[in-house]
């Protein structure tokens, strides 16, 4: 396993790579790594020889008020967890080597990025955005893993690639989850035993959402219609004892918020919920058939 700290050891490593024509796969973290980010992991490892995991916590990506002096750091934990899952590269570089002083540069992305999320964390997607652009010309990998966990993220990430013309594939991986659906993340760490029980309504919320629209019956001849209000009504009717921040059905593909939906198309569900003070998000991404 090799730990690199800096930007040129990186670079001497994946240029002989492509000198041999070896593929990269790259899996992007912030550390604390759980099952979710193992999926990643595994999944790049079984497609790429080589497969750089970054553990960087990104300060670009958080506001003046949110964790990022106390968001969980686990260096130790995270090499071994990386190498039990097949990565060969860990990249855990220092802020400073980052973002030396007098950088200068930030990616900035519209449209996409600046609902949900974009709203309720100014700043957030073009910090995102920033990093891991200089992730990727960090790491230069064939394939890039995010998971679906962060939906929105993924769009945004998408939308810098295509639009800058970047070399990358971007592969999408399902959300991994507890038991009782909560979706793994880093933050789950900060749940006390009640707002750990309350954070299943989240899950709760998107699965009953789902069924509700395959329960809709398609009219005969017809195409099937459902209400984004309706939908939105079901999720909300199962959000208990959180503090919602929004719980939308939106187009899965723009994040646009129409009044209808009909079959044919791909549906994104979406909640950000505080559960005492942590702040979790989730997701389901459906077809309305
Ligand atoms: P983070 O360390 O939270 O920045 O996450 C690093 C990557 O792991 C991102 O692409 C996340 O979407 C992904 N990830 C985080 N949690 C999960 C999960 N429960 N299932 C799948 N991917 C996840």
């Amino acid at each position: 396993m090799h730990i690199i700290t800096t930007i040129s050891e990186m670079h001497d490593i994946v240029m002989d790579a492509h000198a041999e024509r070896v593929g990269i796969g790259f899996v992007p973290t912030m550390g604390s790594l759980h099952g979710g980010h193992a999926e990643l992991i595994k999944l790049s490892s079984m497609r790429h020889s080589l497969t750089v995991v970054s553990v960087f916590v990104n300060p670009l990506q958080f506001g003046p008020s949110e964790d990022f002096g106390s968001y969980p750091r686990n260096l130790d934990a995270d090499v071994r967890m990386i190498r039990d899952h097949g990565g060969t590269h860990v990249f855990a570089p220092s802020a400073e080597e980052m973002y030396p002083q007098g950088f200068a540069t930030s990616i900035h992305i519209e449209g996409i990025a600046k609902v949900l999320e974009g709203a309720s964390r100014p700043g957030h997607f073009d910090g995102v955005a920033t990093v891991v652009c200089k992730l990727f010309n960090t790491v230069m990998p064939t394939e890039a893993f995010f998971g679906q966990k962060d939906y929105q993220q993924t769009l945004v990430v998408r939308q810098m690639v295509a639009d800058l013309a970047m070399p990358i594939a971007i592969n999408v991986v399902p959300t991994v989850r507890e038991p009782d659906g909560l979706a793994k993340s880093s933050r789950n760490a900060y749940l006390n035993v009640e707002e750990r029980n309350r954070a299943t309504s989240l899950f709760r919320a998107l699965s009953g959402a789902k069924k509700f629209i395959s329960n809709q019956v398609t009219p005969l001849q017809g195409r099937k219609t459902i209400s984004r209000s309706e939908i939105e009504a079901e999720m909300l009717s199962a959000l208990q004892d959180v503090r919602i921040e929004y719980a939308v059905a939106v187009d899965a593909n723009t994040l646009e918020s129409r009044d209808f939906y009909y079959s044919g198309e791909k549906i994104a569900l979406l909640i950000a919920a505080f559960a005492g003070t942590t702040r979790l998000i989730d997701n389901i991404v459906t077809d309305i058939v």
